[in-house]
């Protein structure tokens, strides 16, 4: 069963629209070159195109995306809270999953933030002129709020004005709740639950679906960007690719290896030879969700962990644990704000850690969604969404890796989760040549 819904996933066609996205990102970029070195300032070129149909087409496109944000976020988070009424079933591996889920995103976030700082990849370029807002308020609403403000502010005095102005910290925590009342209530409100689960359903399709025009609207953003700021605008988005990709194999080879070294007393060497396919599996596909058959295959044959606890871990952790998306947003965070000339303070890192870590619940294991919920992070913190401009163009191929590193995240706390509840079988783990056949085997040797 699962082996056949894998074939079918490979003999999906891999992905036309990255492929019109690089289009979009590599017209966009050229025609914008040729503007601002070849063509003269003049109406035509500036109030037409630039601030004419680029603005309206990159806007139009930040726009729709937005429009996804709250419903999106609220039902997916919904619905994750309450199909984790399995919790209960489960109780201490079920609590033991959920809080290595939860640290480790928010560990995932830190290094983003640690290693973007380091980077600092949006310096020494000025975008705040791209903005129509003064940017002087940007940030305006956080930077003066304290600490225990800011967490005062999550919980909503009025939740239906919380989602009328997308106050998202307000919205994930609303949200939250009703889906644990829902889990608690169980059967009696499965109208309700399906409801949610539906509602879920169209907020996907509408995802895809605003996706189809993401060529266009890539294309508007970086025409408009690069004849505004010409060959300034690339070095910034080299080091912001470069950062997360630092980031993401820190979390992947050095905080996921260590963990299962300390928690799980596992070799991690073995973990990723065993693992690797499944990663490029998730990295040709970018979804989680596809990937899942394969994991718990893989968690299941090769490394001897019991299904009773892949079977909930991994499809819980495809829903709500996306460290390599976490990684994404704490990147573009500090990119952006340096983009834009904002100064980050305790209390903007702390919230972004928050947000980014409830965003990963909040995005669906499908491609692209990271870049959605994205704009609830930027929000949480008065980030201006024009910086998404720069980011969305060269965001697939960041998807694709991002998407790897969080379904390792989802295997790692499974492995880890099973290995100390006696879950696990530890000479299958060891056993290099465990779940191949044997035409595998003879080619390993
Ligand atoms: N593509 C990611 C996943 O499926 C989600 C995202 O970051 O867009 O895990």
């Amino acid at each position: 069963m699962a082996e056949k819904e894998i074939k079918q996933e490979k003999e999906k066609k891999p992905f036309p629209l990255t492929k019109w996205i690089l289009v979009g990102l590599a017209a966009g970029i050229v025609l914008g070159v040729i503007f601002h070195y070849l063509v003269p300032a003049s109406p035509i070129r500036d109030d037409i195109f630039v601030n004419g149909i680029f603005y309206f087409l990159g806007q139009g496109f930040i726009r729709l995306m937005q429009m996804l944000v709250v419903p999106l976020v609220f039902c997916s988070i919904v619905c994750g809270a309450a199909s984790m009424g399995d919790v209960k079933t489960l109780g201490v591996v079920g609590v033991k999953t959920l809080v290595f889920y939860l640290c480790t995103t928010a560990v995932a976030v830190s290094v983003a933030l640690g290693i973007s700082n380091l980077i600092n990849p949006g310096l020494g370029v000025d975008m705040a002129s791209l903005v129509a807002s003064d940017p002087s308020t940007l940030g305006s609403t956080s930077s003066n709020t304290t600490v225990v403000q800011t967490i005062m502010n999550i919980i909503p005095t009025n939740p239906v004005a919380a989602l009328a102005n997308g106050d998202m910290l307000c919205v994930i925590f609303f949200a939250l709740f009703v889906g644990i009342i829902i889990a608690l209530l169980g059967r009696h409100v499965d109208v309700v639950h399906r409801f949610f689960e539906q509602f879920n359903d169209i907020m996907m399709k509408m995802t895809q679906l605003v996706m189809y025009v993401a060529p266009i609207g890539v294309f508007a953003l970086l025409a408009r960007t690069f004849t505004n700021i010409g060959f300034d605008a690339f070095l910034p988005m080299i080091k912001y690719m470069g950062s997360v990709l630092i980031a993401l194999a820190i979390q992947a080879f050095v905080v996921y290896m260590l963990l299962l070294a300390v928690f799980a007393r596992l070799n991690p060497i073995t973990f990723i030879r065993k693992f690797w396919s499944v990663m490029v599996f998730a990295f040709s596909t970018a979804t989680s969700n596809a990937t899942i058959p394969l994991n718990m295959e893989t968690l299941d044959q090769r490394m001897g962990v019991d299904r009773k606890i892949s079977s909930f871990t991994i499809p819980l952790g495809a829903t709500i644990n996306m460290d390599g998306t976490a990684i994404m947003q704490g990147c573009a965070v500090v990119f952006t704000a340096q983009l834009f000339g904002m100064q980050l303070g305790i209390v903007e890192y702390l919230t972004v850690i928050a947000t980014a870590t409830l965003a990963s619940i909040g995005t669906a294991g499908v491609p692209s969604v990271g870049l959605i919920t994205l704009s609830m992070v930027f929000n949480s913190i008065g980030l201006p969404l024009e910086g998404i401009a720069l980011i969305m163009g060269i965001d697939r191929i960041l998807d694709m890796c991002r998407t790897a590193v969080n379904i390792t995240g989802d295997a790692v706390c499974t492995t880890i989760v099973a290995k100390q509840s006696h879950y696990m079988n530890v000479d299958v783990y060891n056993d290099p040549h465990a779940g191949l056949d044997l035409s595998e085997i003879r080619e390993s040797a």
